[in-house]
């Protein structure tokens, strides 16, 4: 018998309303492991609710934006990656005036 014990939640990866259910295991302030909250209505998660412990604890998510690195016509869209250019970069090329 397992001695591990998840905690519930919501995930926030995205502007999904109403949000999609989700457990964690955490040790200490690290989350290590993200399973479905399989009686929440909102299940099963995405894959992006599954990689939220290394987005939340990679030590550039502050420094760098999170931008999806694949198409979202691909057959494999999901490939989220921090992207190589700092955020005020980034929005300066967005902006238009
Ligand atoms: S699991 Fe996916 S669809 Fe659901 S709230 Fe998270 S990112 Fe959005």
């Amino acid at each position: 018998m397992s001695n591990e014990e998840y905690f519930y939640t919501f995930c926030d990866a995205c502007n999904e309303v109403p949000m999609c259910g989700i457990k964690f295991l955490s040790e200490g302030d690290l989350v290590i492991k993200v399973k479905s909250w399989l009686d929440f209505p909102m299940s099963p998660p995405c894959l992006k609710a599954y990689i939220l412990p290394q987005i939340r604890h990679h030590p550039k998510r502050l420094l760098y934006p999170i931008m999806r690195t694949r198409n979202k016509d691909s057959p494999d869209p999901d490939g989220l990656g921090f992207h190589g250019m700092k955020p005020t970069i980034l929005l300066s090329l967005n902006l238009r005036i």
